[in-house]
């Protein structure tokens, strides 16, 4: 069982952001800034690392996904950082690849 695929079945609730066949989107439990939203894909990828040259059209999605969140949260302006954390070093929690997409304040580079 994972976390986020159930997630994005639905299977668990969350705040979602935005969805489409590929992509899902929902708001982070525990906010690190005003805007904390979670991009991933509906797809179990673990992370990164797993990401191979045939997923380069589901990272192009991802990263629209990433867009269009950014814009709805009012934050495509002022700006926001992007943030996909890889394995034990990387403190990646959820075993599911994930974006965070942060901002709605001016951010430090340790957050
Ligand atoms: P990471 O530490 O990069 O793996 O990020 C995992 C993120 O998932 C953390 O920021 C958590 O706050 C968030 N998270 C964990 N459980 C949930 C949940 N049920 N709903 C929304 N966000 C969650």
């Amino acid at each position: 069982m994972c976390l986020f695929c159930d997630i994005a079945a639905g299977k668990i609730p969350s705040k979602v952001a935005y969805e489409d066949e590929e992509i899902f989107a929902f708001h982070d439990i525990a906010p690190q800034a005003p805007v904390h939203i979670l991009v991933i894909p509906r797809r179990h990828i673990q992370s990164v690392n797993e990401l191979t040259e045939a997923d380069s059209a589901l990272l192009g999605k991802l990263y629209a996904g990433i867009q269009k969140v950014a814009r709805d949260a009012g934050v495509a302006e002022t700006g926001y950082r992007v943030i996909s954390n890889v394995g034990k070093d990387g403190q990646q929690s959820v075993p599911h690849l994930h974006f965070h997409v942060i901002g709605g304040r001016p951010l430090n580079w340790n957050n």
